[in-house]
C-alpha cells in the first residue's frame, strides 16, 4: 500500500516523500495538462530536495499562475523547531513540534569526515525494551513520510546545507535509530527510504542510510525485497531468556529467527548489531563467546553501546574494564567490535534518551505534585 501524508486541517498536504506518480496525480488533479507533468512534477521535486525550498514562492521556474493553485493544495511547512541544542563536541538536538503537537526529537553526530543524523520514525514506541526511555512514553503514532523525511530537510536548514549537492557536506548519514520501531511504521518509513537513495531525491547512498529494528523479522525480509540499505539489529541479549526480558518482540520472533533473516538479508556489506552493556546482566566473557558463536557465519559488526541511565532505569552501564573485556573476546572471534563513545552526553542527546523535553518536564512536574 502507497503511504499517503495526512491533511492538515485546511486540507492541504505535503508533496515531500511522495512517490513521483502520486505527486503527478495531484498535479493532474490541479490541472496540470498531462504533457507536462513529468517536468513539472522534476522540478518541484528538484527544490523540495535539492535547493530545500520552504515556500513554493521560490519555485521561480514554475509559473506564477501554477504556484498559485499548487499553493491551495500543497503545503511546505516544515515541522517546529521548539528547541535546538549543541553539545560541546558538535553534537546537535532538534526538538520538532508537527501541526497536531506531537514532537519528537531527532539528533545530528558530526564526526570527522561524515555525520550522521539520528531520524525519528514514530513519536514515541509501541515496544517497551526494558532499557529503553522512548518505550515508557505513553503516547505513540506514526510519523508519515513528509515527518520523516522533514527532519532531514530542518537538520540540513540548520547546517546550511542547501543546496544539497554542494561539496563538503557534513550530513552524509542517515540513520534510523531515533524515537520508535522503523519497521512497524514500514509503508511511510519506505515512502521515506526511497526519497533518501533516490538521485533525484535526496540522494544518499544505500549504503549511508541505515534501518535499525529491534527484529520485526517479516519486515526485515520485506525491506530485504523492496530496498535493502543498511541494516542495525538492537540484539543486546545472546540467550533468548534473557532477550526475552530486554527486548520483549524476542517473544514472538527469537534470536535464532531473528538471525535467520539476517543470513537472507540481500547485502553484502556487513549487519550491524547493537549491544547495549548493562552491569551484571548481559556482560560476562560467557556472553562475549555466545556472540561470536552465533554471528559466525553472519558478515557482522558489533557495536558495544554503553548503557545510558535515564531517572528510574532498572540497569546500570558495565565499567569500562568489563566494556573492554567484552570487545577484546568478540575481536578475539574475528568480528569488529568498536565501543561506541557516548556523543552528547551534556545535551541528553545519546540513544534511548531520546524522549521528548515537554514530556520531561510535564513529568517532573507531576512528580512535584505528588
Ligand atoms: N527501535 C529501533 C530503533 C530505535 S532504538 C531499535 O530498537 O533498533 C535505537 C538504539 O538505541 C537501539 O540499539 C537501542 O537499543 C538503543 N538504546 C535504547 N535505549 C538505550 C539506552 N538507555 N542506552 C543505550 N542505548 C540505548
Ligand atoms: Fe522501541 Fe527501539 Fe526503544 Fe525498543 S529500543 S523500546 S524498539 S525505540
Amino acid at each position: 500500500m502507497p503511504a499517503r501524508n495526512p491533511e492538515t486541517p485546511s486540507g492541504k498536504i505535503s508533496p515531500v516523500g511522495l512517490e513521483t506518480s502520486a505527486l503527478e496525480r495531484e498535479l493532474a488533479a490541479l490541472g496540470v495538462p498531462e504533457r507536462q507533468l513529468r517536468m513539472r512534477s522534476s522540478q518541484i521535486r528538484h527544490w523540495l530536495y535539492v535547493r530545500g525550498a520552504r515556500d513554493l514562492a521560490e519555485m521561480t521556474d514554475l509559473p506564477l499562475a501554477l504556484r498559485e493553485v499548487l499553493g491551495g493544495r500543497l503545503t511546505l511547512e516544515r515541522p517546529t523547531v521548539v528547541c535546538e541544542q549543541c553539545s560541546a563536541d558538535g553534537t546537535r538536538k532538534w526538538l520538532l513540534q508537527f501541526a497536531d503537537g506531537q514532537k519528537v526529537e531527532t539528533v545530528f553526530i558530526p564526526e570527522e569526515d561524515r555525520g550522521a543524523l539520528c531520524v525519528s520514525s514514530q513519536v514515541g514506541c509501541t515496544l517497551s525494551c526494558r532499557f529503553c526511555h522512548t518505550g515508557t512514553m505513553p503516547l505513540v503514532r506514526n510519523l508519515s513520510a513528509a515527518e520523516i523525511l522533514a527532519q532531514i530537510l530542518v537538520a540540513r536548514d540548520r547546517l546550511g546545507e542547501w543546496p544539497a549537492t554542494r561539496p563538503g557536506r557534513r550530513l552524509t548519514n542517515v540513520v534510523l535509530m531515533g524515537m520508535g520501531e522503523p519497521l512497524f511504521n514500514y509503508d511511510n518509513v519506505l515512502a521515506a527510504l526511497r526519497v533518501m537513495v533516490d538521485p533525484d531525491g535526496l540522494g544518499f547512498s544505500k549504503r549511508r542510510v541505515t534501518v535499525s529494528t529491534s527484529g520485526v523479522v517479516p519486515k526485515i525480509d520485506q525491506l530485504g525485497r523492496d530496498l535493502p540499505v543498511a541494516l542495525a539489529i538492537s540484539l543486546h541479549a545472546v540467550r533468548d531468556e534473557l532477550r526475552d526480558q530486554l527486548v520483549p518482540l524476542n517473544r514472538k520472533w527469537n534470536i535464532a529467527s531473528l538471525l535467520d533473516a539476517c543470513r537472507r538479508y540481500p547485502i553484502r556489506r556487513r549487519i550491524t548489531f547493537e549491544y547495549v552493556m548493562l552491569r551484571g546482566v548481559n556482560d560476562s566473557d560467557a556472553d562475549a563467546r555466545e556472540l561470536v558463536r552465533l554471528l559466525h557465519d553472519i558478515p557482522a559488526k558489533v557495536n558495544l553501546i554503553p548503557f545510558n541511565p535515564w531517572p528510574g532505569a532498572p540497569f546500570e552501564c558495565s565499567s569500562n574494564n568489563r566494556i573492554r573485556a567484552f570487545a577484546a573476546i568478540v575481536e578475539a572471534g574475528g568480528i569488529a567490535a568498536p565501543i561506541r563513545t557516548p556523543r552528547g552526553r551534556d545535551i541528553l542527546a545519546a540513544c534511548g534518551q531520546l524522549r521528548t523535553e515537554a514530556e520531561r518536564r510535564r513529568r517532573t512536574a507531576a512528580a512535584a505534585a505528588a
